[in-house]
Protein backbone atom coordinates (compact mmCIF):
# COMPACT_ATOMS: atom_id res chain seq x y z
CA UNK A 1 0.00 0.00 0.00
CA UNK A 2 1.63 3.25 -1.06
CA UNK A 3 -0.74 5.41 0.94
CA UNK A 4 -0.86 5.55 4.86
CA UNK A 5 -2.99 3.21 6.28
CA UNK A 6 -5.48 5.07 8.77
CA UNK A 7 -7.63 2.57 10.87
CA UNK A 8 -11.08 4.24 12.19
CA UNK A 9 -13.37 2.39 14.17
CA UNK A 10 -17.19 2.61 14.32
CA UNK A 11 -17.39 3.98 10.46
CA UNK A 12 -19.86 2.44 8.99
CA UNK A 13 -22.14 6.05 9.67
CA UNK A 14 -21.93 9.24 11.84
CA UNK A 15 -18.74 10.79 13.42
CA UNK A 16 -16.87 7.64 12.35
CA UNK A 17 -17.65 7.76 8.99
CA UNK A 18 -16.98 11.67 8.09
CA UNK A 19 -13.67 10.67 10.00
CA UNK A 20 -13.11 7.98 7.40
CA UNK A 21 -13.81 10.50 4.61
CA UNK A 22 -11.80 13.39 5.65
CA UNK A 23 -8.61 11.17 6.21
CA UNK A 24 -9.66 9.95 2.51
CA UNK A 25 -9.09 13.46 1.52
CA UNK A 26 -6.27 14.01 2.85
CA UNK A 27 -4.26 11.16 1.04
CA UNK A 28 -5.01 7.84 3.84
CA UNK A 29 -5.93 4.78 2.58
CA UNK A 30 -8.64 4.20 5.51
CA UNK A 31 -9.37 0.88 7.09
CA UNK A 32 -13.27 0.82 8.83
CA UNK A 33 -14.43 -1.54 11.57
CA UNK A 34 -17.66 -1.81 12.34
CA UNK A 35 -20.44 -4.22 13.27
CA UNK A 36 -22.49 -4.19 9.78
CA UNK A 37 -20.69 -5.84 6.96
CA UNK A 38 -23.43 -4.12 4.42
CA UNK A 39 -23.44 -0.77 5.97
CA UNK A 40 -19.46 -1.52 5.95
CA UNK A 41 -18.77 -2.05 2.49
CA UNK A 42 -21.31 0.41 1.80
CA UNK A 43 -19.26 3.31 3.36
CA UNK A 44 -16.06 1.64 2.36
CA UNK A 45 -16.86 1.93 -1.27
CA UNK A 46 -18.69 5.72 -1.38
CA UNK A 47 -15.25 6.40 0.07
CA UNK A 48 -12.73 4.36 -2.20
CA UNK A 49 -9.69 3.50 -1.12
CA UNK A 50 -11.13 1.73 1.75
CA UNK A 51 -11.51 -1.88 3.32
CA UNK A 52 -14.59 -2.61 5.53
CA UNK A 53 -13.95 -4.84 8.58
CA UNK A 54 -16.51 -6.43 10.63
CA UNK A 55 -15.69 -6.19 14.31
CA UNK A 56 -17.03 -5.75 17.84
CA UNK A 57 -14.14 -3.09 19.30
CA UNK A 58 -14.79 -4.95 22.65
CA UNK A 59 -13.47 -8.54 21.50
CA UNK A 60 -9.65 -8.49 22.39
CA UNK A 61 -9.36 -11.57 20.27
CA UNK A 62 -11.03 -10.33 17.57
CA UNK A 63 -9.27 -6.56 17.31
CA UNK A 64 -5.97 -8.67 17.66
CA UNK A 65 -7.03 -11.01 14.54
CA UNK A 66 -7.99 -7.49 12.37
CA UNK A 67 -4.88 -5.44 13.76
CA UNK A 68 -2.70 -8.39 12.58
CA UNK A 69 -4.71 -8.69 9.41
CA UNK A 70 -4.61 -5.01 8.28
CA UNK A 71 -0.74 -4.93 9.04
CA UNK A 72 0.23 -8.37 6.88
CA UNK A 73 -1.93 -7.87 4.39
CA UNK A 74 -2.43 -4.07 3.65
CA UNK A 75 1.09 -2.30 5.22
CA UNK A 76 1.77 -0.33 8.38
CA UNK A 77 -0.87 1.35 10.47
CA UNK A 78 0.00 4.88 10.50
CA UNK A 79 -2.76 6.57 12.78
CA UNK A 80 -5.77 4.36 14.41
CA UNK A 81 -9.20 6.39 15.61
CA UNK A 82 -10.62 4.72 18.25
CA UNK A 83 -14.45 6.12 17.58
CA UNK A 84 -16.39 3.40 18.26
CA UNK A 85 -19.00 4.24 21.42
CA UNK A 86 -22.18 3.30 22.62
CA UNK A 87 -24.51 4.95 24.96
CA UNK A 88 -27.20 3.02 27.17
CA UNK A 89 -28.36 6.34 29.09
CA UNK A 90 -29.72 6.11 32.45
CA UNK A 91 -30.23 7.63 36.24
CA UNK A 92 -27.67 6.04 38.35
CA UNK A 93 -30.20 4.53 41.10
CA UNK A 94 -32.16 2.39 38.00
CA UNK A 95 -28.92 1.55 35.91
CA UNK A 96 -28.82 -2.13 35.39
CA UNK A 97 -24.93 -4.05 35.42
CA UNK A 98 -25.28 -4.86 31.63
CA UNK A 99 -25.96 -1.60 30.98
CA UNK A 100 -22.82 -0.54 32.97
CA UNK A 101 -20.72 -3.19 31.18
CA UNK A 102 -21.73 -2.98 27.69
CA UNK A 103 -20.59 0.83 27.83
CA UNK A 104 -17.17 0.02 29.29
CA UNK A 105 -16.61 -2.95 27.27
CA UNK A 106 -17.23 -1.00 23.85
CA UNK A 107 -16.25 2.55 25.06
CA UNK A 108 -13.27 1.71 27.72
CA UNK A 109 -12.22 -1.19 26.62
CA UNK A 110 -12.44 -0.85 22.89
CA UNK A 111 -10.01 1.69 22.70
CA UNK A 112 -7.10 -0.06 25.05
CA UNK A 113 -8.24 -3.63 22.91
CA UNK A 114 -7.09 -1.36 19.47
CA UNK A 115 -4.41 0.16 21.17
CA UNK A 116 -2.69 -2.43 22.69
CA UNK A 117 -2.64 -5.07 19.30
CA UNK A 118 -1.55 -1.33 17.53
CA UNK A 119 1.19 -0.05 20.00
CA UNK A 120 3.67 -2.80 19.81
CA UNK A 121 4.11 -2.59 16.38
CA UNK A 122 4.21 1.59 16.09
CA UNK A 123 7.22 1.54 18.78
CA UNK A 124 8.95 -0.90 16.42
CA UNK A 125 8.48 1.90 13.87
CA UNK A 126 9.03 4.42 16.13
CA UNK A 127 5.96 6.05 14.67
CA UNK A 128 2.02 6.65 15.10
CA UNK A 129 -0.81 8.64 15.80
CA UNK A 130 -3.08 7.56 17.98
CA UNK A 131 -6.81 9.47 18.45
CA UNK A 132 -9.75 8.74 20.81
CA UNK A 133 -12.78 9.91 20.62
CA UNK A 134 -13.96 10.89 24.24
CA UNK A 135 -16.99 12.85 24.65
CA UNK A 136 -17.71 16.26 26.93
CA UNK A 137 -19.75 14.17 29.33
CA UNK A 138 -16.80 12.52 30.86
CA UNK A 139 -17.06 15.49 33.24
CA UNK A 140 -20.12 14.08 34.40
CA UNK A 141 -24.01 14.25 32.76
CA UNK A 142 -26.98 13.17 34.29
CA UNK A 143 -28.11 9.69 33.64
CA UNK A 144 -24.74 8.90 31.77
CA UNK A 145 -22.67 7.11 34.91
CA UNK A 146 -21.49 4.55 32.96
CA UNK A 147 -20.65 6.49 29.62
CA UNK A 148 -19.35 9.46 31.57
CA UNK A 149 -16.86 7.01 33.60
CA UNK A 150 -15.86 5.26 30.32
CA UNK A 151 -15.20 8.47 28.51
CA UNK A 152 -13.18 9.75 31.09
CA UNK A 153 -11.37 6.38 31.60
CA UNK A 154 -10.55 6.87 28.07
CA UNK A 155 -9.02 10.05 28.69
CA UNK A 156 -6.95 8.85 31.18
CA UNK A 157 -5.87 6.29 28.92
CA UNK A 158 -4.63 8.74 26.61
CA UNK A 159 -2.35 11.20 28.76
CA UNK A 160 -0.58 7.87 29.81
CA UNK A 161 -0.22 5.87 26.81
CA UNK A 162 0.80 9.92 25.16
CA UNK A 163 3.78 9.48 27.94
CA UNK A 164 4.39 5.89 27.60
CA UNK A 165 4.66 6.48 23.91
CA UNK A 166 6.19 10.03 23.34
CA UNK A 167 9.91 8.72 23.20
CA UNK A 168 8.81 6.48 20.34
CA UNK A 169 7.29 9.23 18.53
CA UNK A 170 4.36 8.22 18.76
CA UNK A 171 1.19 10.49 19.01
CA UNK A 172 -1.74 9.91 21.32
CA UNK A 173 -4.28 12.81 22.23
CA UNK A 174 -8.13 12.54 22.39
CA UNK A 175 -10.84 14.50 21.18
CA UNK A 176 -14.31 15.30 23.33
CA UNK A 177 -17.13 16.26 20.82
CA UNK A 178 -19.85 18.00 22.22
CA UNK A 179 -23.56 17.67 20.83
CA UNK A 180 -22.87 16.34 17.42
CA UNK A 181 -25.52 15.95 14.81
CA UNK A 182 -25.18 11.74 14.04
CA UNK A 183 -27.01 8.69 14.67
CA UNK A 184 -26.35 8.76 18.31
CA UNK A 185 -27.94 11.96 19.52
CA UNK A 186 -30.99 11.27 16.68
CA UNK A 187 -31.91 8.50 18.37
CA UNK A 188 -33.11 11.46 21.41
CA UNK A 189 -36.48 12.70 22.28
CA UNK A 190 -36.71 15.41 19.60
CA UNK A 191 -37.36 18.07 23.27
CA UNK A 192 -34.80 16.38 24.60
CA UNK A 193 -32.45 16.88 21.30
CA UNK A 194 -33.66 20.46 21.25
CA UNK A 195 -32.77 21.36 24.40
CA UNK A 196 -29.12 20.32 23.56
CA UNK A 197 -28.70 22.11 20.89
CA UNK A 198 -29.78 25.36 22.65
CA UNK A 199 -27.40 25.06 25.17
CA UNK A 200 -24.60 25.61 22.33
CA UNK A 201 -23.27 28.94 22.49
CA UNK A 202 -22.79 29.28 18.85
CA UNK A 203 -25.66 28.30 18.05
CA UNK A 204 -25.99 25.30 15.92
CA UNK A 205 -25.40 21.85 16.43
CA UNK A 206 -22.15 20.51 15.92
CA UNK A 207 -21.47 18.29 12.64
CA UNK A 208 -19.37 15.05 12.20
CA UNK A 209 -17.34 17.05 9.67
CA UNK A 210 -16.11 19.44 13.05
CA UNK A 211 -15.18 16.85 14.79
CA UNK A 212 -13.18 15.06 11.52
CA UNK A 213 -11.49 17.97 10.54
CA UNK A 214 -9.54 18.27 13.89
CA UNK A 215 -9.31 14.24 13.47
CA UNK A 216 -7.32 14.83 10.43
CA UNK A 217 -5.05 17.88 12.25
CA UNK A 218 -4.44 15.63 14.91
CA UNK A 219 -3.16 12.92 12.55
CA UNK A 220 -1.30 15.55 9.87
CA UNK A 221 2.12 16.71 10.18
CA UNK A 222 0.95 19.87 11.84
CA UNK A 223 0.37 18.03 14.68
CA UNK A 224 3.45 16.06 15.64
CA UNK A 225 4.75 18.02 18.46
CA UNK A 226 1.11 17.58 19.78
CA UNK A 227 0.60 14.25 22.38
CA UNK A 228 -1.51 14.41 25.77
CA UNK A 229 -3.79 16.84 24.49
CA UNK A 230 -7.32 16.95 25.08
CA UNK A 231 -9.25 18.84 22.76
CA UNK A 232 -12.89 19.80 23.12
CA UNK A 233 -15.08 20.13 19.50
CA UNK A 234 -18.03 21.35 21.26
CA UNK A 235 -19.22 25.15 19.70
CA UNK A 236 -18.27 26.27 23.43
CA UNK A 237 -21.10 23.97 24.94
CA UNK A 238 -20.30 23.17 28.62
CA UNK A 239 -22.62 20.21 30.00
P1 LIG B 1 -23.14 6.55 16.14
O1 LIG B 1 -23.80 7.35 15.10
O2 LIG B 1 -23.96 5.66 17.00
O3 LIG B 1 -21.94 5.71 15.48
C1 LIG B 1 -21.14 4.86 16.26
C2 LIG B 1 -20.79 3.65 15.43
O4 LIG B 1 -20.04 2.74 16.27
C3 LIG B 1 -22.02 2.91 14.95
O5 LIG B 1 -21.89 2.53 13.61
C4 LIG B 1 -22.06 1.73 15.89
O6 LIG B 1 -22.75 0.60 15.35
C5 LIG B 1 -20.59 1.45 16.07
N1 LIG B 1 -20.35 0.55 17.18
C6 LIG B 1 -21.08 0.42 18.33
N2 LIG B 1 -20.59 -0.54 19.09
C7 LIG B 1 -19.54 -1.07 18.42
C8 LIG B 1 -18.65 -2.13 18.70
N3 LIG B 1 -18.75 -2.85 19.82
N4 LIG B 1 -17.68 -2.42 17.80
C9 LIG B 1 -17.58 -1.72 16.65
N5 LIG B 1 -18.40 -0.70 16.34
C10 LIG B 1 -19.37 -0.38 17.21
O7 LIG B 1 -22.35 7.53 17.12
P2 LIG B 1 -21.59 8.92 16.81
O8 LIG B 1 -22.43 10.00 17.31
O9 LIG B 1 -21.08 8.95 15.43
O10 LIG B 1 -20.40 8.75 17.87
C11 LIG B 1 -19.07 8.42 17.51
C12 LIG B 1 -18.21 8.60 18.75
O11 LIG B 1 -18.30 9.96 19.21
C13 LIG B 1 -18.65 7.72 19.92
O12 LIG B 1 -17.51 7.28 20.63
C14 LIG B 1 -19.45 8.69 20.79
O13 LIG B 1 -19.45 8.31 22.13
C15 LIG B 1 -18.67 9.97 20.57
N6 LIG B 1 -19.43 11.18 20.84
C16 LIG B 1 -20.53 11.49 20.12
C17 LIG B 1 -21.21 12.67 20.41
C18 LIG B 1 -22.42 13.11 19.64
O14 LIG B 1 -22.99 14.15 19.99
N7 LIG B 1 -22.83 12.41 18.60
C19 LIG B 1 -20.77 13.50 21.45
C20 LIG B 1 -19.66 13.13 22.17
C21 LIG B 1 -18.98 11.98 21.86
P3 LIG B 1 -24.32 0.40 15.76
O15 LIG B 1 -25.03 1.58 15.22
O16 LIG B 1 -24.67 -0.89 15.10
O17 LIG B 1 -24.34 0.34 17.26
Amino acid sequence: MEKPIAVVTGAQQGIGLAIAQVLSTRGFYTVLCDLDERALSVAAEAIGDSSGYTLDVSDFAAVERVAAQVEDTLGPIAVLVNNAGINRDRMLHRMSREEWDRVVAVDLTGPFNFMRHVVPRMRERRAGRIINISSASWQGNVGQANYAAAKAGVIGLTKTAAKELAPFHITVNAICPGFIDSPMTRRMAPEAFSAMVAKIPVGRIGTPHDVAKVVAFLASDDASYVTGEVINVGGGMVL
